[in-house]
């Protein structure tokens, strides 16, 4: 069998191993110390925070057949709800929603976490810049230790971080170029159900983009509030190397400027950089493999960052490689 090494446990590189599942060895290699990459959920003591997607909407048949296993499994659900506009802490009217939110179930990374249930994936392991010449490639941790042989290494980093893992090993072959814009996300916690009508809010000027009220998503807990905001990449940008516990009373304050009521005193207060977010700018080249089918790479450069887009582009890359296995 083709022994196959995909670089990165966030849901392109999940996607992709379960397409290739029996077709190939697949081995799924992720730095992080869990699945999710950008799904990410964050425990803080008895708190629970989805502080990178806050969830998706599902727009294709092909995507919405992706999803049935895990809409059954329960690991997927809908987050009900109305979401609001808000401007200068009042409410600006509701926001017509045409498609329905859906959530990972208890936290945004149990997608990944299905997903991962069923894949060798190794997590904790930085892999390394590939070396010159042709494949089959030999893949080693940032540490140092090998980590196997592999006829095709697919990237699923960021382009920027592909290009530094491939720059030597892909020649001349032409890596396609995106750029992507940073955000905050701060995390809240009242010790109190919520007590508000909605569970979501756009917000209109300022420093925060969107307020989400996580433990309205399903299977959260509800005695107590969980918050979310989301910073514009406009304000993350400049703010991108201050460390996010000196950023944390400025979003709080602006987050109480924002919202139309006092926000009680909070229990918990965290804030967390995503340096690489979402898409800025691409072309929209989707999944990408050199000539000589031994490196691959796909990620939300490969479209834009709705998480839809990026299952599919996983999936395209999977059909792509199908060809060449027996
Ligand atoms: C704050 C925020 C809000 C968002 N909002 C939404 C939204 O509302 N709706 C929506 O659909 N999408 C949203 N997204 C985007 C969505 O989360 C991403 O597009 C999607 O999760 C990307 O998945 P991926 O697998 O391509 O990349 P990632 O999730 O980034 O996974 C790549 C993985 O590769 C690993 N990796 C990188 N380099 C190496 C290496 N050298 N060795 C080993 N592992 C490596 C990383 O650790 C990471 O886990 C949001 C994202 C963020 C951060």
């Amino acid at each position: 069998m083709k022994r196959i090494a995909i670089i990165g446990a966030g849901l392109s590189g999940l996607t992709l191993a379960q397409a290739l599942k029996g077709r190939a060895e697949v081995t799924v290699i992720e730095k992080a110390r869990g699945p999710g990459g950008r799904t990410a959920s964050r425990r803080e003591g008895v708190y629970r925070f989805d502080h990178g997607a806050p969830c998706f909407t599902a727009r294709t048949p092909a995507f919405l057949a992706w999803l049935a296993p895990l809409l059954t499994a329960g690991v997927v659900a809908e987050w009900p709800g109305a979401v609001i506009n808000l401007q200068a802490g009042r409410v600006a009217g509701i926001r017509h929603q045409s498609e329905r939110l859906l959530v990972g179930v208890p936290g945004m990374n149990a997608l990944a976490g299905h997903l991962a249930g069923a894949i060798d994936v190794r997590a904790g392991t930085d892999v390394a810049p590939l070396g010159g010449g042709a494949g089959p490639y030999p893949l080693a941790s940032v540490s140092g230790e090998a980590l196997g042989t592999f006829d095709l290494v697919v990237s699923t980093a960021p382009t920027h971080q592909t290009r530094a893992l491939f720059s030597a090993a892909a020649g001349a072959a032409v890596l396609p170029e995106a750029t992507m814009k940073p955000r905050h996300a701060l995390m809240v916690a009242i010790d109190k159900p919520w007590f508000e009508g909605w569970v979501a809010a756009r917000v209109r000027g300022g420093p925060l983009r969107w307020i989400t009220v996580d433990s309205s998503k399903p299977g959260r807990a509800r005695d107590v509030t969980t918050l979310v905001a989301q910073t514009r990449s406009r304000w993350s940008r400049p703010n991108c190397d201050t460390p996010a516990e000196l950023l944390a009373p400025m979003l709080l304050h602006a987050l109480r400027a924002a919202l139309p009521f006092d926000l009680p005193e909070p229990v918990l207060v965290k804030a967390h950089r995503w340096r690489s977010a979402l898409v800025d700018h691409s072309e929209r080249p989707g999944p990408w493999i050199a000539p000589d089918g031994s490196l691959a790479a796909t990620g939300d450069w490969a479209g834009t960052s709705r998480i839809e887009e990026v299952c599919l582009a996983a999936l395209d890359l999977a059909e792509i490689i199908k060809r060449d296995l027996p």
